[in-house]
């Protein structure tokens, strides 16, 4: 089984990744169900604790679904506040597309 660490890395690769990729212009369709998606893999979050404290995140925080970037941006943020929680660095923003989506240039 994954611990909570091993969780978490794995968890965060997979909602950038979709971040990076969600459209430049979603349908109304697209935003709404990127608020579900987001609602849903958190309560199914197989670690309570996480579980809880992202929930109350997403209500006082609800995803930014405009735009690829804000939503990239979004869950940027988001990671940081729990980066906070858990006294890890905070990551710079501005490089997202980079560590998610373009890959870095030499
Ligand atoms: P991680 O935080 O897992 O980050 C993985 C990689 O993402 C980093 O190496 C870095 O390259 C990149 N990265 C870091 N910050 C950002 C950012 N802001 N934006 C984009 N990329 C970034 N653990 C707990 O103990 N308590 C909790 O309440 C808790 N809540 C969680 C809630 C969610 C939704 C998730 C997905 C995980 C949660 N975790 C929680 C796990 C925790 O966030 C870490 O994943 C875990 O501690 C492993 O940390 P790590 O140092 O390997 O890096």
């Amino acid at each position: 089984p994954l611990d909570r660490q091993q969780l978490g890395r794995n968890s965060w690769s997979v909602l950038h990744t979709i971040a990076a990729y969600y459209p430049e212009k979603p349908t109304v369709d697209q935003q709404k169900d990127m608020v579900k998606f987001m609602a849903l893999f958190t309560k199914f979050y197989p670690c309570e604790d996480c579980s809880e404290d992202f929930k109350e995140r997403l209500t006082a925080n609800p995803p930014a679904t405009q735009s690829n970037t804000k939503l990239a941006q979004w869950l940027c943020k988001m990671h940081n506040e729990v980066n906070v929680k858990l006294g890890k660095p905070e990551f710079d923003c501005k490089f997202v597309d980079q560590r998610w989506r373009n890959g870095w240039e030499d």
